[in-house]
Formats: C-alpha cells, sequence, structure tokens
C-alpha cells in the first residue's frame, strides 16, 4: 500500500498501463436489451451474426450493363440489350439469363442475372435502339460483389465487446435486429471537494469559486458511456470526506476531484488510507495531472476502483481522458480505446523543460491533407477559458526542451 509518505510516482506509460492491466480484469455490468439507438454508444454483449448472406445476391455496384467479360475482351463492341433489372426486382424480373452477344441494363443494387459475369459503367457504353456498343473492357467481377463476400449466413460480423457506433448501428439494422444486448452503463459516482468550492446553483462568495469539475466530469462520463451520479461537495475536513467517500463507493467508480495535491487540507488519500484501500499509483509524472491517484477500495465485500483527480480543471479534464476513460472501457464490457494521438505541423516556437509529458491546450488547423497546430496562450491549469478554445492538447515528451516552428509534433485529440 502506498500513501503520501510511501509515494507511487510512474512515468506517463507505465500509469497508462496499470490503468489497462486493471481494466483488463474488471467485470463489465450486466447484460440488458436495448433498442438499437439506445445501445449506441454502449458496448455489446453478444456478437451480431449475419441472418443471411451478404450481399444475398450479386450486387450491381454500379448503373450500367450486365455482360459476359469475354464478350467485350476486345472493343468497341457491339452487344443486344434484351432487358432491364432495376434495384428491388421481383424474383422474375431478375431471372434474365444473359448469353452471348448480350447485355442487360443494370442499376446500382439491382441483381446481377445468370450468365453475366461483370458489369460495365454506362459512362462506357453508348445506348442506339437495342443495340449497345462497350467502349471499355471489364474483367470478370468488376463492378459486382458476389453472393455471400462480405459475409455468410452465421458468420460473426460483430464480435461481443465492440462499442456500437455508427457502423455496428447499420450492421445490427441490416440484419433485422431492432434490439440488441449491452452491458448497462457503469456508475460513476462523482465526488467533488474543497471549502472554496460551492454547487453552482449557489452564489459564491468572493473567495469562493463554483463547481465546474463535477459537471466537466458528468459530461465526460456520459460522453465515454457511462452514468454519472454527481455527490454533494465535500469539506476538506475528514469525517464529512469519509462519509461522502463510503456514498461514492456504492458506484461502479468514484472520482474524486482536488484535495489530492501537497498542500495542509489536501486529505483525500489520507482519508482513503482510513479504508481498506490498495494505491496502484498515487502521481504521475505529467502535467497538467501530476498528484493523480488510482486505487481500490474493498468495502462491504465489493471492490470499487478510484480515481482522485487533481482539481484544477484542466488537469482534471485531462487525466479523465488518460487514465479515467480505459477504466471506463473496461466496466463497460470493452477493450481500453487507444488515445487518439495525431501528428501536426508545429506553427511557432516553443520551450519546455520539466522532465514531464505535458499536454498543452492548442488549437488544430490548417487544409485537411496537412493539419498545424498552435499552442493557446494559457494561464496555467486552472484556466477554463483557455481549454474551451482547445480541440487537442500538444504531447511535449519530458526530455525534449526546444520545439521549431516547421517540425512535426505529437497531439492528442479531445
Ligand atoms: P486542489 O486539487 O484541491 O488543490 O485544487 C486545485 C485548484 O483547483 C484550486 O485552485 C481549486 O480551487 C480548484 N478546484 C478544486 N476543485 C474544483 C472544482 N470542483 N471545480 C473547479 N475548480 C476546482
Ligand atoms: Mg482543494
Amino acid at each position: 500500500m502506498a500513501s503520501k509518505s510511501d509515494p507511487k510516482l510512474l512515468s506517463f506509460s507505465e500509469a497508462r498501463r496499470a490503468v489497462e492491466a486493471y481494466a483488463a480484469r474488471v467485470s463489465p455490468s450486466d447484460p440488458e436489451l436495448l433498442p438499437l439507438l439506445e445501445a449506441a454508444g454502449l458496448v455489446l454483449a453478444e456478437e451480431l451474426r449475419a441472418d443471411r448472406d451478404f450481399p444475398p445476391f450479386p450486387r450491381s455496384t454500379r448503373d450500367g450493363f450486365a455482360v459476359r467479360s469475354k464478350d467485350v475482351r476486345a472493343v468497341p463492341a457491339r452487344l443486344r440489350r434484351t432487358g432491364e433489372i432495376r434495384a428491388g426486382a421481383s424474383e422474375e424480373q431478375s431471372a434474365i439469363q444473359v448469353n452471348s452477344g448480350e447485355a442487360v441494363e443494370i442499376m446500382t443494387g439491382a441483381p446481377v442475372p445468370a450468365g453475366a459475369d461483370a458489369v460495365v459503367m454506362v459512362e462506357y457504353t453508348e445506348r442506339s435502339g437495342e443495340t449497345v456498343t462497350v467502349k471499355r473492357s471489364v474483367a470478370a467481377g468488376d463492378n459486382a460483389v458476389a453472393m455471400g463476400a462480405e459475409a455468410r449466413q452465421g458468420d460473426v460480423m460483430v464480435t461481443r465487446g465492440t462499442r456500437v457506433n455508427h457502423s455496428i448501428v447499420a450492421v445490427a439494422a441490416a440484419i433485422g435486429r431492432a434490439q440488441v444486448a449491452v452491458h448497462r452503463r457503469p456508475r460513476v459516482a462523482i465526488l467533488a471537494t474543497g471549502d472554496e468550492v460551492v454547487d453552482i446553483n449557489l452564489r459564491p462568495g468572493p473567495n469562493e469559486i463554483r463547481n465546474s469539475n463535477s459537471y466537466s466530469l458528468a459530461a465526460q462520463v456520459q460522453a465515454a458511456g457511462g452514468e454519472a451520479m454527481i455527490l454533494p461537495v465535500a469539506r476538506d475536513e475528514a469525517d464529512e470526506l469519509a462519509l461522502l467517500l463510503r456514498k461514492g463507493f456504492e458506484a461502479d467508480l468514484l472520482l474524486i476531484t482536488g484535495g489530492v495535491s501537497m498542500g495542509k487540507y489536501d486529505l483525500v488519500e489520507q482519508v482513503l488510507a482510513s479504508f481498506v484501500a490498495e494505491f496502484f499509483f498515487t502521481g504521475a509524472l505529467i502535467q497538467p495531472g501530476k498528484p493523480v491517484v488510482f486505487g481500490e477500495v474493498a468495502l462491504d465485500g465489493a471492490r470499487t476502483p478510484f480515481f482522485g483527480l487533481p482539481g484544477n480543471p484542466v488537469s482534471t479534464m485531462v487525466t479523465f481522458q488518460l487514465f479515467v476513460q480505459p477504466l471506463l472501457d473496461g466496466l463497460s464490457g470493452a477493450k481500453p480505446r487507444r488515445l487518439p494521438f495525431a501528428q501536426a505541423v508545429l506553427k511557432a516556437d516553443f520551450s519546455s523543460k520539466t522532465g514531464l509529458t505535458r499536454f498543452l491546450p492548442a488549437r488544430l488547423s490548417g487544409a485537411f491533407e496537412k493539419p498545424e497546430v498552435e499552442l493557446i496562450r494559457w494561464q496555467g491549469s486552472g484556466d477554463l477559458m483557455a481549454s474551451s478554445q482547445a480541440n487537442c492538447y500538444i504531447v511535449v515528451p519530458p526530455e525534449k526542451e526546444q520545439f521549431r516552428a516547421g517540425e512535426n509534433i505529437t497531439v492528442l485529440m479531445l
């Protein structure tokens, strides 16, 4: 067990790996059957299998003419138009046989008729009466997808543990699933601490500030597929803190903000240690967010993970993305998502020398094939205005000091 006097200070990647390892061990919440659109954003508790072949018939991918590729090896080739097949054609209408020297007019999404092995795009044909002149050759299979080429009936199209995004919704819809089994949203209790912190519907005194962290965290929790429960703000007082922590441990995960730094009234770790708590780390070599704490409490026969996130609003947001999100993925039944790193060209010089991996609010702009990034001027990790203007963080490795305009730099997307 680690505490403030016995710190477990990890590098960024060690801390991230510690969370990922823990996330791989947790059991996800129970499955429930939800209407398809309510399942979006949650994680599949079942696999989705093809209820028939995909495509269910050989499908034309172009408007044009279904032909025998042999007939158009030498072009221009003159063929006889013998009919038409449109998307959704009845079996009878699509039962046309394409013989040598023949072409059948066909639409995108229509079944390629027997005898034909390819489709010539209408752009490469000329029609006069019932004669079609094909001006470009096609190879067998061109502009058509064979029946079952995407998936065979019974094949697993999407595995259990996949988060339902719009593509997964499309698969579920295509196999006729109006409801799918997903894991219930993990419940995440959020506890803000601090004598200066007041709830947003109260008027703050001159030296007080409003509780923005509980709300930014709740928004992040919801976006990550969790269900947020905001607890009342805890004073910097041990007994009150203990009471609210106990309440928070009823959830699947407890997030505490504030009170984890080195100040005299930063009581969170101390009070946590009065429970049966294990600390996996009590700090990470990052900035913002260095005092971040990750651990687990055993209470009433259950083990509940918790994070102590530093109270500075930008620290809270960054540490959520870096460390809380992968655990939420695990609790939701999924593998932790990769962090969305990207490369961009730096617009202006800057220097940094901290020995920490830094995540600095920044703005990505530039043409889409040439992303450029610049730092946002900020007053440190309490600067909400700066973070509200950011759409990414510049990732500063601990050992590098000078950064020059024009060089490639790693960014973490929001
Ligand atoms: P702490 O981590 O408790 O030392 O707090 C660091 C800074 O974050 C202080 O300036 C706090 O006033 C501020 N802070 C702490 N909790 C919150 C909160 N819930 N909402 C907004 N700011 C906070
Ligand atoms: Mg505090």
